[in-house]
Parts: structure tokens; sequence; C-alpha cells
């Protein structure tokens, strides 16, 4: 089942299970001390043909009002991830919190999404991917969505072999795209990556980097926006590729040197990181140490969670809630309950690795 069909299948049972009552049942076992939220891009809805996977990267502007508004409705605290941290060690009882965050470091994160935060007063982190405002990474799945869309097949040859990916129908062009976000991501190397992507979108080196260009912030929003004390600035690595698949040595780069430009770029020091993709293929037990031994005080991953005490050993590897096109209220009542991640954990509460 792709990830898309997984989440349409829980918008489409959250209203059930939130009508009868299940999720204030879970509520005082699993709802926990709160948790983060995951966001990537806040974007006027278009009015055109979409990859799905593209739908659970985007929210509409009233969506982040909608958002805000349940966790006010709710009592909820919205809080900083400094301070999700003080109180991971804190032996105070206090208010239900939200932490908002928001992955790789769009643009539309300072023109549409501060505003909305602004007027609300809500704190919130932007994890800066550092190849996005040097304009050196390659948004790959946007060319993906694109060229996915625009034709009827997708064919190349890498390593002696020839790929053909039927794109003639939505279901087939759906396939097609988790099929070579797959071969993408897992097959990764450092020393060919540009080679395969140029490869499949038939396109020189330095045509890749349009979409960043275009889609990133840049440093001079990334200073002004970090000047907000309601804006955390967090490292996301410098390149957004899957960790897992690096060296050692290279897993501590690619984390560390980001960490030191954004410094260099903000004058703050960076003290929380979201691993790149966040699932368990790409970020796991190596990975944290890494993040632990750079002594970073939080590191966030996209298992779905809440946040719970005995996370405090743990804080470098906290689960999120992922926000997307299709999570309205029943859902976000059922994750944040906990009803949710103990589905999806088969009864697991506090979630790590
Ligand atoms: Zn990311």
């Amino acid at each position: 089942m792709s990830s898309y069909t997984k989440k349409k299948l829980i918008s489409a049972v959250a209203p059930l299970l939130s009508n009868i009552g299940v999720c204030k049942l879970f509520a005082p076992a699993y709802a926990g001390l709160g948790h983060i939220l995951t966001f990537h891009r806040v974007i006027k809805p278009q009015n055109k043909q979409r990859i799905h996977n593209h739908l659970s990267l985007e929210i509409s502007p009233e969506q982040l009002e909608n958002t805000i508004a349940f966790y006010k409705s709710q009592k909820y605290d919205f809080i900083s991830l400094d301070e999700v941290y003080q109180r991971l060690h804190s032996p105070k009882r206090l208010s239900k919190f939200v932490a908002f965050t928001f992955d790789d470091g769009y643009r539309d994160n300072y023109t549409i999404a501060y505003p909305i935060l602004k007027k609300h007063q809500i704190p919130f982190t932007i994890y800066i991917t550092t190849n996005f405002p040097n304009c050196k990474a390659v948004l790959w799945w946007y060319f993906l969505e694109e060229e996915i869309l625009k034709n009827d097949s997708i064919d190349f040859e890498w390593q002696a072999k020839h790929y053909h990916f039927d794109c003639s129908s939505i279901i087939n062009k759906e396939a097609s795209f988790d099929h070579i976000k797959n071969l993408i991501t897992r097959s990764f190397q450092i020393e060919d990556h540009e080679d395969l992507l140029s490869v499949i979108f038939k396109k020189e080196k330095t045509a890749l980097y349009s979409h960043v260009k275009a889609l990133a912030l840049s440093w001079q929003e990334i200073k002004t926006i970090s000047q907000d004390p309601l804006c955390t600035i967090g490292a996301h690595t410098v390149n957004h590729y899957p960790l897992s698949q690096l060296t050692t040595e290279q897993v501590i780069s690619e984390i560390n040197e980001s960490r030191e430009l954004i410094e260099l770029y903000t004058g703050k020091a960076v003290e929380h990181f979201a691993y790149p993709f966040g699932k368990i293929e790409q970020a796991s037990l190596r990975e944290f140490d890494a993040v632990k031994a750079l002594k970073f005080k939080t590191g966030t991953t996209t298992r779905i969670g809440n946040i719970f005490k005995a996370h405090r050993h743990k804080t470098e590897c906290l689960p999120r809630i992922s926000i997307n096109s299709i999570t309205d209220t029943s859902v976000l009542r059922l994750q944040s309950s906990g009803l949710l991640p103990f589905i999806i954990h088969r009864g697991r509460k506090v979630v790590t690795n």
C-alpha cells in the first residue's frame, strides 16, 4: 500500500473513530506530553494535476490556520524546540504542548507561513538543508513529478540496464513515481547521484539546480527570519541525502557542515537537527549516535509518535506527527490522542527507533 493510500485510509476512518469517542478513551494514557508537527510547504491550492507524494509535502494557508485553531481549541501550549527539550527535563506537570517544525527550507515558509505564525505568535523551527540556499541541491522530486505528468512513459539506461516506466494512466504515474523514487533513494551513491539524475531527467548537471533557485529560502531570508525570537533555525544536512547510505565520516560531515554554515549566516547556535527523509531506512542508530555525539539538543525523525517523558533519554530521535493536505480535524484528533501512533506501532507508546 502506498503511503498516500494509507493516509487516505486514515482520513476515511478518522471521523468514525473520533465520533464514537475512541480518541477520548486513548488520550489519558497515549497522548503523552504533546507532539512535534512536521510541515514542508505552505502554498495556495493549485488547480492542476499533481502526484500524490507531493500532496504529503504541501498544505494550504487555510490548513495551517485550521491546525493552529485545533490546538488552540484543545488548550495546547505552542512552544519552541528549546522548550520541548526543557520540558522533557523538568519535573513540573504542565499543559500539553505542540511544536511546529518545517523541513528543508522552502521560500513559502517565509512568504506564506511566517505571516500566519507571526499573527498567532506561534514559535516554529525551520530545518535548513544548506545546499538549498547555496542553490546546489537537486529537488529531484519536482523534476520527477513534472516528467511523469507530461509523459506517457519514462525510459533511461543506467549501469548497463534499461529502465522503462509506464506513465500512461494516473495509477501508472503514481506507481512509476514510487518506483523511480525508490531507485534514487535506495541505490544511492554520492559519487554517481547527480549522474543518475542527469540520466533520468536528460538534463545537464547545472540545469538540475533550477528548482532550488526558484523554491528555496535565500541566505538573506534565513538571516532575516532567524532574528525573530519566534523562529529557530535547525540543521537538515548539506545535501538532503539518505544518511543511511553514506559512510560514517560522510554522515558527520553532512550534519556538521550544515550546522556550521547556518551558524555563520545567522550568528546563532544551531542546536536542533532533523534527519532527511527520517524513516527507519534512512536514519537509525548510527545516525542517532552521530547527532548525540555532536551535542544537538534534539534530533527529529519522521516516525509517527507523540512525545513522552521517557523521550528525555532519547532526545536525538524524537518522533513527529506529519501534517499533509488531507489532515483534517478528525485526523488531528486521532493523532493527538495517541490512537494513530498506537495503531501504526502496534501498541508501542514511546517511539524512538
Ligand atoms: Zn527534508
